[in-house]
């Protein structure tokens, strides 16, 4: 196993300082490992998942070389040569497991945003205080934009929020995390093959959930009413205006609209399990308040926006990977972390083989079954069918 950092590198180095897992602790569980403290229901920090991932690499005696910096992997006749900052290595079979989020996407258009407005991706935050005063403008309400923008309203500055698609969840419902009900109705558990439109499941923002001890749901609702401004996607920069799209009541109400459709599967799995009596009553969240006149338009010369935080998702980097594999994208084309390439496989991607899979919770069904296929290759000393 290498890995150019340390032990749980992308928990220590490329996340913020306030960030909890938004996953419960019962959700942290790697194969044969779980999490075993007072709080099954609480969510972890930072230093505790470094510290649970560092646990389980010892207990697992994983042979992890830390430091080994992977340069290049190209395909030789019988199998991958792998160089690295520290030599190479040829082996048969290689697992890419290097992360979905090793960088920030921001759009083309931040080049043309004024240069006194100081701008920052989810990697360079650290908290409020690194931030100038006066008013923020963060791009993007999934789970990374919805939290900076909480945290940045907290500390007493202006924030305004672009809104694009999201996805909206509560925190709890009818008394559980909502990630249990994800899990319990067999949601999370969707298999990439059962899944009707696979290239847009895995394109899906993240859910717009954080994990606090009061176990907060932090929607839109809920930024609004502390006092964040929200304004359409961000679609283009002209002579220093930002320019928003209109139609928040249309993005918001495909939000409500898929956040029924999934509290009515959670419903009906209740009723079919003998869960109603326990649960407490179906409840259906108010639907998301549109702003009465949202800005089109915001000019980043006037010193209202002091800074920028483009929370507008992650992609992955693969850089280093010298075989064909890649769409016009730059995704890994694969099927269930099969890659094309004989003896090449991935793991921890979205929906690489469940809608769970790129969550702690989820490496164990798809590490089990990618490996499974691996070991069939090497022991076969061909591909095996999948
Ligand atoms: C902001 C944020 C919050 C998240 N919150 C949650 C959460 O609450 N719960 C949850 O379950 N998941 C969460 N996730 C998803 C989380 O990233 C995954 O669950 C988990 O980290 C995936 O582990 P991984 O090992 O596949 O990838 P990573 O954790 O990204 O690890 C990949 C490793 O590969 C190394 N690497 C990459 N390229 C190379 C190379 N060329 N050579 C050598 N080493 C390399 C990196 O240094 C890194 O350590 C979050 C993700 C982000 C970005």
């Amino acid at each position: 196993m290498l890995e150019r950092g340390e032990v749980a590198n992308s928990w220590r180095r490329e996340r913020w300082d306030s960030l909890r897992l938004l996953t419960p602790n019962w959700q942290s569980r790697l194969p044969g490992y779980h999490y075993e403290g007072p709080d099954p229901d609480g969510y972890m920090t930072m230093e505790e998942v470094a510290g649970f991932i560092e646990r389980f690499a010892a207990l697992s005696r994983a042979p992890v070389r830390t430091g080994v910096n992977v340069t290049s992997v190209r395909r030789t006749d019988d199998g991958y040569h792998v160089t690295t900052g520290r030599g190479e290595i040829r082996c048969r079979a290689v697992v890419i497991a290097s992360g979905a989020c090793n960088r920030p996407a921001v759009p083309a258009f931040s080049e043309a945003v004024p240069a006194d407005v100081e701008q920052l991706t989810p990697f360079d935050y650290r908290d409020p205080a690194k931030l100038p005063d006066g008013g923020v403008l963060v791009v993007g309400a999934s789970a990374t934009g919805v939290q900076l923008a909480a945290e940045l309203q907290r500390s007493g500055r202006p924030v305004t929020l672009a809104v694009g698609e999201h996805t909206r969840l509560p925190r709890t419902y009818r008394g559980r995390d909502v990630l249990w009900w994800m899990d319990a109705s067999g949601v999370w558990g969707q298999r990439y093959d059962e899944i009707d439109d696979l290239t847009r499941a895995r394109r899906l923002p993240s859910p717009q959930l954080v994990g606090t001890e009061e176990r907060t749901t932090l929607d839109l609702n809920a930024l609004a009413s502390a006092g964040v401004e929200l304004v359409g996607r961000w679609a283009a920069v002209r002579d220093g205006r930002a320019l928003f799209s209109g139609g928040l009541r249309n993005v918001f109400s495909l939000a409500d609209l898929k956040l029924r459709r999934l509290l009515d599967t959670f419903d009906e799995w209740a009723g079919t399990h003998g869960y109603d009596a326990e649960a407490g009553p179906p409840e259906r969240p108010a639907p998301t308040r549109v702003p009465e006149s949202a800005r089109l338009r915001l000019d980043l010369r006037s010193g209202e926006i002091r800074a920028i935080v483009w929370a507008t998702g992650f992609r992955p980097d693969y850089g280093w990977l010298d075989v064909p594999a890649l769409d016009a994208k730059g995704q890994l084309g694969h099927e269930g972390g099969v890659v094309g390439s004989p003896g090449l496989y991935a793991l921890g991607l979205p929906v690489l083989r469940r809608r769970k899979s790129s969550f702690i919770y989820g490496i164990e069904d798809d590490a089990r079954e990618v490996i499974g296929h691996l070991a069939r290759y090497l022991a076969a000393g061909q591909t095996p069918t999948p």
